[in-house]
């Protein structure tokens, strides 16, 4: 029996190894998630610099492979051993092997949640071509949910590829056909659009970025648009009660920014894996 077949005679084999294999990406989502927004902001200098006819500044290479991962603190340079996914957090006891500073948790905490979120896929759509789109998905929207916490941006660099790519997958149908899906990707950014100038209009403030729309146009493409009110629902009552308690705690100034991006990416998921059931259990109701 060849190793697929055996994958796919045995679920929970299957399931085990998307996980594992998923630390792994969890790990790289990390450096996706640090370098990006640093990525973004030398795209922006060399264009400044070229619109005022200056040569672009010189920089070292800094992109997703260059240079290798560097303690912050430092400058050790992170070795191969010292890159294992959780493993290595749990033996160098979340420090840094060259300094000693301690290294965040959130770095095992994303590889986790990627594995659990990766595995969850496998288990919900099984030894199926919808399996690997969707874990796609779920990494785009893990790495856009922490770029938008850490720096209010939801960069361009993923949130249109993750569009196009949602109506590559279901030109075969993955999800939703094709019509659904272009009618998706279109209501998305128009429905956030309108919000996005109506409450313009009204306070003269902006309570959301052009980011949002290109996001929510991404979930309609792989989602459909019949999907858009569950994830508008889910996102803006989770961001709610989560802006409201923040307010409560006095953790945050009422007029302080929220991103609204990981509520969008939460209510995807949600809608990603219980939409269905949601829609059906609220016509019921009705
Ligand atoms: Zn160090």
């Amino acid at each position: 029996m060849s190793l697929l077949q055996t994958l796919q005679s045995n679920p929970a084999l299957f399931v085990a190894t998307v996980a594992f294999l998923s630390l792994t990406i969890g790990s790289f989502l990390n450096v996706v998630i640090h370098r990006m927004p640093k990525i973004m902001e030398r795209q922006w200098r060399a264009e400044v610099a070229e619109a005022g006819g200056q040569p672009a500044p010189a920089e070292p290479r800094y992109n997703l492979m260059v240079p290798r991962s560097q303690c912050p603190a430092c400058g050790h340079a992170i070795t191969a051993m010292e890159n294992i996914p959780v493993i290595s957090y749990v033996v160098l006891r979340g420090k840094c092997a060259g300094c000693r500073a301690p290294i965040s948790l959130r770095y095992p905490a994303v590889e986790l949640l990627t594995a659990a979120v990766s595995a969850f896929v496998a288990w919900h759509f099984g030894f199926t071509w919808s399996t690997a789109a969707a874990l796609l998905f779920v990494w785009a929207m893990i790495a856009l949910a922490f770029i938008d916490l850490d720096t209010f941006y939801l960069p361009d660099d993923i949130t249109l590829p993750l569009l196009w790519a949602g109506l590559l997958v279901n030109m075969g149908a993955a999800f939703v056909d094709l019509q659904t899906a272009v009618i998706g990707a279109i209501a998305g950014y128009l429905s956030l659009w309108i919000v996005y100038w109506g409450f313009k209009f009204a306070t003269g403030k902006e309570g959301m970025g052009y980011g949002d729309f290109k996001l929510l146009a991404a979930i309609g493409a792989w989602l459909g648009w019949k999907m858009l009110p569950v994830v508008i629902m889910l996102s803006s009552f989770v961001g709610a009660i989560v802006g409201l308690s923040l307010i409560a705690l006095a953790r945050h100034e009422r007029s302080n920014p929220i991103p609204f991006g990981p509520y969008l990416v939460l209510g995807g998921l949600i809608a990603m894996f219980w939409g269905d059931a949601i829609i059906k259990y609220y016509l019921q109701s009705f």
